[in-house]
Order: C-alpha cells, then structure tokens, then sequence
C-alpha cells in the first residue's frame, strides 16, 4: 500500500507527457514485479495509424527506455497488425491471457488520438490487488494528461498554445536528433538528419471575415483551418495557435526545400477549401530554420519578418527567410548580430 501512494504522488509531480509514460513504466513495473513492462501508443494520421513503443522496461536496465513521440522508422506496425492491443484499446477492457508468462494489457485512452496500451508481462498471473495498483496508476495518469492538455491547449481550436511553446522548442533547437533515435537507427540512416523549421501562419484579411460575417463564423473558420492543419501535417509536427488568427508549426524535416514544400501544401489546401459563407480565405506563410542555440523569441521573430515580407507582396503565398536572405531581399539580423564590437 505505502509502495502503491509512493508511485501514485510520483506520478502526480509529473508535468511532462515523456516523464509521465516512463513514470507510468516503472510504476507497474514495480508494482507487478514485472518482467517487462511497455507503452505502446497510437501514432499517425486516420487511416493509416501504427504503434509506437513510446517506453519499456525489461529485466535489464532497470531503467526505463523512452522512444521520442516523433520517431518515425517505418517499421512501426500498423493498427491492425497487433489485433489484441488494438482491440484492448477500442473496447477499453484489460485483457489477461498466455498463462505460461502471463500477459496482460490494459487499455491507455487517450485525447487527441494518443491513445495507447500498457503490455505487462510477469511470471505468474497479477494478482487482484496487482491488478487493481496498475488501474489506479493508470487513473492517475489518464488524469495527469488531462490536466496537461488542459493547461497546453487551446480551447477554441485544441492546438497547443503559446505557452507550451517554449519548452518544445528548446527541445528542438537543442537536442541533436540523431543522438536519440533508438539503437541501431544511426546506422540505417542514409541520408542527411531532420532539422526542424518555424513557420508562422496568418489568415489574409482576417478582419474582414469577422466584419462581414460575424465572430460566430470567424471562430468557425479559425476551426477548420486548425483541422485542415492537423491533417495535413505529420503526427509528430507541433501545431499551435499563439492567438488571433495565428497559427505555428515547428516542423521535422530534412531540407528547406522539403519544408516549403509541406508549408506550400497547406497553403494551397486552404486557398482550395470551401468554407461556410466565406468560401475563400488565403494565408500568408513564413519559415526559418531552427537553430543551435536558438530562442524561441529569435526564431519567431524571423518568420514573421518573412511573413510580413508575404504580406507585402501579394499574400497567399509561403516565404523562407534564409531564402529572402540569400536573395538580398532581406538582412538576417541573426547574423549581423554576431560581428563583435570592441
Ligand atoms: P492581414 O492580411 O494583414 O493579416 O490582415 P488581417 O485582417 O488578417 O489582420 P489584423 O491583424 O488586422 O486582424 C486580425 C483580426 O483577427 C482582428 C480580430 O478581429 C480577429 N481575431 C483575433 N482573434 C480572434 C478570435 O479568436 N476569433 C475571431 N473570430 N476573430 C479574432
Ligand atoms: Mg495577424
Ligand atoms: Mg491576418
């Protein structure tokens, strides 16, 4: 009982998703006296969603292993290709079976399609008081997410917002990412690793919507660019709202090009899509890459320098900063910055 409200005020003080599955691991690890112990989550758009093994914990290390939300090997299975954790997780049931090593899962429901299951594999069958410690971790967990998605979205559109911002980006300007793949993944890599990119979107001629068709439909048109926005990027591309009609992204990818490419996408969806009343509505797009040592002040302040560059020219269209740079159409303060002055 006292190991059980140890694990359970542990769980509590997490404010991070990563912390809070490898918390969640070793939490049932150590209630269960597991042999192995996992987190399999549900990845990817509709339609085409596999699993991720976001943390285990085996015999050995003792502790647990945590796989970044963005990996993306390839070789993740899909949904259908792991019928019993699909189906713990649709029916929302724990299900115990294989009495040789004793397997259980128990479901992980989750918002936003992260969902997921927690594969437990012990000696002997968990016993029912085992079993009802791992559905109190799990509670606690279900409602530590809750809490985080409550305090890191935002509630008009469900994107991330503002404040969580900061401390995704410090991640990505500071974590080399090859450094984090999973053993082996160096290796089979052929090419160039991904770097991220910052863009900011801005709707053209916002004002105008909301004058001529009312706030109401306003909000409506801020949710559905959101949800174009959610299927169009990849699953592990950060989407956010910063207010108004503002949105970001903090992209992975490999080249610039590659990243004009996926902005110029989505650009021409919304410029495509019929909306209700408005039927037309355009952005403007402009991208930096992200940096060592960058701050999030720093980077936004470059897209939006290519931003208001779109503005100026004709809207609709997606900018890059490095690109304006190259082109002698802008100066990167960036750079400027780092003559030293004596
Ligand atoms: P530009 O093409 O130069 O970006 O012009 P714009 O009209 O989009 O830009 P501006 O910044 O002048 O206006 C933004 C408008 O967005 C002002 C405000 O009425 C509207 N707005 C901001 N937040 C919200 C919101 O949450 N809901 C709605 N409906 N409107 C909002
Ligand atoms: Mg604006
Ligand atoms: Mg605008």
């Amino acid at each position: 009982m006292t190991q059980l409200l140890e694990q359970l005020a542990a769980l509590t003080g997490l404010r991070d998703r990563d912390a809070l599955d490898a918390g969640l691991v070793a939490a049932v690890a150590d209630l269960t006296r597991a042999r192995r112990v996992a987190v399999h989550r549900v990845v990817g758009d509709e339609g085409a969603q596999r699993w991720l093994t976001r943390a285990q914990r085996g015999e050995s290390p003792h502790v647990p292993a945590l796989v970044p939300l963005w990996t993306d090997s390839g070789d993740q299975p899909a949904l259908d290709e792991q019928p019993a954790w699909r189906d713990c997780l649709l029916t929302g049931r724990p299900r115990a079976w294989r009495a040789s090593d004793s397997l259980s899962l128990f479901p992980l429901p989750g918002q936003n399609g992260q969902g997921g299951v927690v594969e437990v594999v012990t000696e002997r069958p968990p016993t029912p008081a085992q079993v009802r410690g791992v559905n109190a971790v799990l509670a606690v967990v279900r409602n530590q997410l809750g809490l985080l998605d409550y305090s890191e979205r935002d509630t008009l559109t469900g994107l991330l917002n503002r404040k969580s911002f900061d401390d995704s980006f410090y991640k990505a300007a500071i974590q080399p990412v090859q450094d984090l793949l999973p053993d082996g993944q160096t290796e089979r890599r052929q090419t160039a690793p991904p770097r991220y990119w910052l863009a900011v979107l801005d709707i053209d001629h916002f004002k105008q919507v909301n004058d001529n068709f009312g706030h109401v439909i306003g909000d409506e048109v801020l949710l559905i660019v959101s949800q174009l926005m959610c299927s169009t990027f990849r699953y592990y591309d950060q989407l956010y709202r910063f207010g108004g009609e503002e949105f970001v992204v903090l992209l992975r990818c490999t080249t610039e090009e590659d990243a004009f490419l996926a902005f110029d996408r989505f650009r021409s969806r919304v410029a495509t899509h019929n909306f209700p009343q408005v039927h037309r509505l355009t952005l403007s797009i402009g991208f930096t890459d992200v940096r060592p040592g960058d701050t999030p002040v720093a980077a936004v302040e470059r897209a939006d320098r290519a931003v208001y560059y779109a503005k100026n020219h004709g809207r609709d269209q997606v900018r890059s900063l490095e690109a304006l740079v190259r082109q002698g159409r802008l100066v990167d303060d960036d750079k400027s910055s780092e003559v030293e002055f004596f």
